[in-house]
């Protein structure tokens, strides 16, 4: 397959907006990286860390001749984002995104697209708690998953460009179809911060003698909480707005599980205790064979 894309251009240069452009410049050096930002200070930002090749003032002007546009920012925003750039995207244009969310990212930008512009959806598993464009580095995706949900009539030389793109930076890349990965997505990555955000929560609701224990003991497992809980809050807002129904699912099946322990415990039934932890040691042990156990780290030194 020859890949036409020219210039990539990015809409939104947060860490995941801006570690693309890095990855890109490192990897890809013969396409042209173009972003944009709605925040005139991260687009200042960006300028001065330089790993765009230029930062566009106005979304009609990152569209002028970008082959392959990328849309990293908060799902609830990638209609609008689109909206902003659609009619200035040259015919042929591959449209993809990043989003934490599929489903719903398909139904926003589906009825927007162009004639002969054609939807890639895609989403990088990926990430740290940091965001913004300071936070961004070339490894981010190294080693990691890329998930592709195609959607139907899109050209496969299109799915085939996007993947490609994905595998420059290191991403193993897979595809599903949206609705599975928003269920596969709601137990790994959902739930588990929406239990981070609550316990958190719950602990900062405590009396304040015991709040100052909460932190001075927290090496007991309260840390490894707090760290999940340090996501950017608009990030995750519009995740669970935009995928509750697969999020409710699990969350009734994590309820059920949580009452079946509750009962456990209330009753001294240690073998049942047992087997669930046995059972969650196994897994734990799977992911670290699978060298997915770690969370990506950016690099002391600059990295374009
Ligand atoms: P981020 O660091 O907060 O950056 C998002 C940037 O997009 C912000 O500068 C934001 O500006 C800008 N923005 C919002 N709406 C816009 C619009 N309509 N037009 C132009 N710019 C706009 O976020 P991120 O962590 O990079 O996340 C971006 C996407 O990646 C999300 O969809 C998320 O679900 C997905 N994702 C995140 C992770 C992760 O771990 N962070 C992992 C995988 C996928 P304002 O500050 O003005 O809103």
């Amino acid at each position: 397959m020859t890949n036409p894309v020219k210039q990539i251009g990015i809409i939104g240069l947060g860490l995941i907006g801006s570690s693309i452009a890095h990855g890109v410049r490192r990897w890809r050096p013969e396409m042209r990286v173009v972003g944009y930002d709605r925040d005139s200070a991260v687009r200042q930002q960006a300028a001065a860390l330089g790993f765009c090749h230029s930062v566009a003032d106005t979304p009609a002007a990152l569209g002028q001749g970008t082959d392959l546009l990328m849309l990293a920012v908060p799902v609830g925003s990638m209609g609008a984002a689109l909206a902003e750039v659609a009619a200035h995207l040259p015919a042929g244009a591959i449209v993809s995104d990043v989003g934490s969310v599929k489903q719903a990212v398909i139904e926003a930008l589906m009825p927007l697209l162009p004639a002969g512009v054609h939807l890639v959806p895609g989403h990088p598993v990926a990430g740290t708690e940091q965001s913004g464009p300071e936070a961004g580095f070339a490894e981010l995706f190294q080693d990691r998953w890329c998930i592709l949900t195609p959607v139907p009539g899109c050209p496969d030389w299109a799915n085939e460009v996007v993947s490609d793109l994905w595998q420059s930076l290191g991403s193993q890349v897979t595809t599903m179809d949206a609705p599975h990965h928003d269920l596969v997505l709601a137990i790994t990555s959902h739930i588990p911060h929406l239990i981070a955000f609550t316990i958190v929560g719950t602990a900062t609701g405590l009396a304040e003698s015991t709040q100052r224990e909460v932190i001075q003991f927290s090496a007991g497992g309260f840390r490894d909480f707090t760290r999940i809980a340090a996501g950017d809050p608009i990030m995750w807002r519009d995740i669970f707005l935009n995928n509750r129904d697969a999020v409710l699912e699990m969350l009734g099946r994590l309820t059920e599980d949580l009452t079946a322990m509750q009962r456990a415990i209330r009753f001294g039934d240690g073998l049942q205790m047992a087997e669930v932890f046995t059972r969650a040691r196994a897994i734990r042990r799977t992911l670290v064979q699978a060298n997915q156990h770690v969370p990506p780290q950016k690099p002391k030194a600059a990295s374009t």
